[in-house]
């Protein structure tokens, strides 16, 4: 993957910045921090010794450090870059060792099961902005990830109430570093957007392929062989990983609940247009969906390939 973005930093944002869980985010956010010189050090902390082995061969860290407590004394910012299920367990080794100024912050999908479940090891002095990059590809691990992952992406802060504006500021300003742009709303906010935006249509995915491979009047090769219509784009959704998938929907459970039954009504009445052969109501769908895909082009988030098709952004 080419890096596209622009000069690094004169000063770095935070002197010791530690990642746990290098994966596909966690080790992306390592490079990006290196190339753009947002961090002075940075720690990359993973619970399996395979994974901290490859991080050190790939040279992307300034250290590496399988024991949480170890990883994070000293840091400014410590972020979790672990499954969401994982996120509570992390903090809860991590907590007793955080600096009583250090800020925490997480890359969690979902973020009011996040909150509640790492607020409470967080000592008091401590700030916790969390954070969802709408970045990301369908692989996982320290070599999945680039430095450029974040560019030209959504990156979503949902600090809880009475987090030090400056905190959010500092994390804000690592997130446009990166070359991400960066919206502050609520929680709960945030997960009902994502439900509908990521959630539902990832379970879509993964119920379709599902179905396909469980037909019996329709053969596995037919499948392979004729998916070069839509189904190929759902057999990539559905090829993520299923241990962060699962943890999305445990945990995002009511928003995606509801975005269901809205979408299962929304099923129902296209299936009752095509049983009695409502050609306009199906035509009037098909043409509102269409400004819909057009407007996300027009706002260049089109494709999971960052800056995918289009220019180069400019060269400062
Ligand atoms: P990933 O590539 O699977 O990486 C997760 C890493 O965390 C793995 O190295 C894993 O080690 C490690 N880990 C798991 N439990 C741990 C623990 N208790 N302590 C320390 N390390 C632990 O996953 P990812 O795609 O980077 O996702 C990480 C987070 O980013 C998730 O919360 C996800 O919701 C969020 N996110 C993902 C995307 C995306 O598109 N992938 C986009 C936005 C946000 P093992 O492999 O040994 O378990």
């Amino acid at each position: 993957m080419s890096d596209r973005l622009g000069p690094a930093l004169g000063e770095p944002i935070f002197k010791r910045v530690t990642i746990i869980g290098i994966g596909l985010i966690g080790s992306s956010m390592v490079r990006a921090l290196k190339r753009m010189n947002a961090a002075g050090e940075v720690v990359a902390c993973d619970a399996s010794a395979d994974v901290c082995k490859r991080v050190e061969e790939l040279k992307i860290a300034d250290v590496v450090e399988q024991d949480v407590a170890k990883a994070v004394a000293n840091s400014d910012l410590v972020v979790l870059c672990v499954p969401v299920g994982a996120s509570g367990p992390v903090a809860e080794q991590m907590g007793p060792h955080l600096k009583n100024t250090a800020i925490v912050s997480d890359v969690g999908s979902v973020k009011c099961a996040v909150i509640a479940a790492v607020a409470p090891h967080l000592p008091q002095g401590v700030n916790f902005v969390p954070a969802h990059p709408v970045a990301g590809t369908e692989f996982s691990g320290p070599d999945a990830g680039f430095a450029d992952l974040f560019l030209s992406r959504w990156c979503i802060l949902t600090p809880p109430e009475g987090t030090d504006p400056a905190a959010t500021d500092k994390v804000q300003q690592m997130w446009r570093s990166f070359g991400s742009n960066v919206e502050v709303m609520t929680a709960q906010h945030h997960d009902l957007v994502l439900a509908i935006t990521s959630h539902v249509p990832h379970l879509i995915a993964y119920n379709i392929v599902g179905t396909a491979a469980d037909l019996e009047e329709v053969t596995q090769s037919e499948v392979m062989k004729f998916s070069a219509g839509g189904f190929r784009d759902f057999t990539r959704i559905a090829s993520s990983d299923p241990t962060m998938w699962r943890d999305i929907f445990l945990h995002n459970k009511e928003a995606v609940l509801e975005m269901l039954g809205r979408f299962n009504e929304d099923l129902a009445a296209l299936q009752r247009m095509i049983r009695w052969g409502d050609g306009d109501g199906l035509f009037e769908l098909f043409t509102r969906t269409r400004a819909i895909r057009r407007g996300i082009i027009a706002q260049g988030q089109e494709t999971a390939s960052p800056d995918f098709g289009r220019r180069e952004p400019p060269k400062s």
